[in-house]
């Protein structure tokens, strides 16, 4: 047993500040392990040694403002993490390494009707295949991450009552797919793992209060507060497409009127092409006969960016967060779409949080989601099991994860 305060329990404890500083970015310079954990040079110079000599970490070379640097990097053998994500019409499944390589993605079309066991079933299959295909040792695996559309309650894990998939209503969707998959599953809702997603690999690095706005047959945001995600108690922390536009508007899902959503959302924009452009739609033609010069689409994508925008000047006013980034098919229109939010947004928000705000558009495109279940996964793992080479089953729980 270590005494608490010891020395050996204190070069432990930064031993792991160390490991997770390294995890949760990927690869670190030595000096920027110093400045993230706040450890003098010469200390964070010797704990890479060790980690090194036990094989935890690899030391590449590398250059850092023009100087030369050591990249500290996990082992790429250190384990495995999984990420899954369950959308309206999509699964996808990533393999990646704890250096934060993806080893192996798959996309398939699922069925919004299918029964939630036939999905997991589906998500259990796409797993063993994809691990297979990369010949990794199952026991390797550390941690899966999994998105579902709908809020999952912080406490019981449960999945809140969901317009998009009204079949996955009410269960555990973390405890199904560890049953079938026998390690830890950490769930969030898809939001949540975009901006997750964003704001480790894509247009959200290096910055700590972010929203990302995801707009698919809903319209969504994740929101990040100092580093990290915010959920609430019932997990519906920005629903931001529930903001009331115009009180005499249509009829939402929520059964309110003139939400944001009934504004922005597919099912209520592809219908006001129709007169002028038939059926048969999509949210993704719109865009690319928008970017082609097609005034109509043109003209629709604008008036859904300025009520996004309307909806982003509210969060601005609450949150300040200094970047928004703009996920899902709509942020493909690019300026078309960003230009009429920044417009809004500069009308409507208080200058001073209007000032600060840089909005992007997602730079990972549809696989935000499934590399922010990566990142879940990342996130929620221990570094005792990394530390002790010990078995990676028997890692400590998290708030919703079930070990
Ligand atoms: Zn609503």
């Amino acid at each position: 047993m270590e005494t608490p305060g010891s020395q050996s329990s204190l070069h432990r404890a930064n031993l792991e500040r160390v490991v997770r500083a390294v995890r949760l970015a990927g690869s670190l310079t030595q000096a920027e392990i110093a400045r993230t954990t706040g450890l003098s040079a010469a200390t964070v110079s010797n704990i890479v040694r060790e980690l090194k000599n036990g094989g935890t970490v690899e030391v590449t070379p590398t250059s850092a403002g023009g100087r030369r640097a050591r990249s500290v990097s996990l082992s790429g053998d250190a384990g495995i993490v999984i990420g899954v994500d369950f959308g309206h019409t999509h699964l996808r499944v990533a393999v990646g390494n704890l250096a934060h390589q993806v080893l192996a993605e798959e996309s398939e079309p699922l069925d919004v009707d299918a029964s939630s066991d036939q999905g997991f079933d589906r998500a259990e299959q796409l797993v063993s295949r994809l691990i297979t295909a990369t010949g990794v040792d199952r026991a390797k695996i550390a941690g899966v991450g999994l998105g579902v559309p709908g809020p999952i309650d912080v406490e019981s894990g449960t999945l809140g009552s969901t317009a998009i998939l009204p079949g996955w209503s009410g269960i555990r969707p973390a405890e199904e797919l560890r049953g079938r998959l026998g390690v830890p599953v950490h769930v969030d809702n898809d939001a949540n793992l975009g901006a997750l997603g964003e704001l480790v690999w894509g247009s959200g690095r290096g910055v700590r209060d972010l929203a990302y706005i995801k707009v698919a047959s809903g319209v969504g945001a994740g929101l990040v507060i100092n580093g990290k995600i915010y959920r609430g108690p019932g997990g519906t922390a920005g629903e931001i497409g529930h903001i009331t536009l115009d009180e005499g508007g249509p009829v939402c899902r929520c059964g309110n009127r003139g939400c944001l959503e009934t504004f922005a959302a597919a099912r209520y924009v592809l219908p006001l092409l129709q007169p002028s452009h038939g059926t048969g739609l999509t949210m993704e033609g719109i865009v690319r006969l928008a970017r082609d010069g097609d005034p109509g689409c043109r003209r629709v994508i604008a008036d859904v960016g300025r009520h996004i925008g309307s909806g982003v000047a509210h969060l601005c006013n609450l949150l300040n967060p200094s970047r928004v980034v703009l996920g899902g098919d709509l942020a493909e229109a690019g300026e078309l779409v960003l230009g009429p939010i920044r417009e809004s947004v500069g009308r409507y928000a208080i200058p001073s949080a209007a000032r600060r705000l840089t909005v992007l558009p997602g730079a990972l495109g549809g696989r935000a989601e499934v590399l922010g279940a990566l990142a879940l996964a990342l996130s929620e793992m221990g570094d005792s099991t990394l530390l002790d080479g010990g078995a990676t089953g028997a890692l400590p729980a998290a708030t919703h994860a079930f070990t």
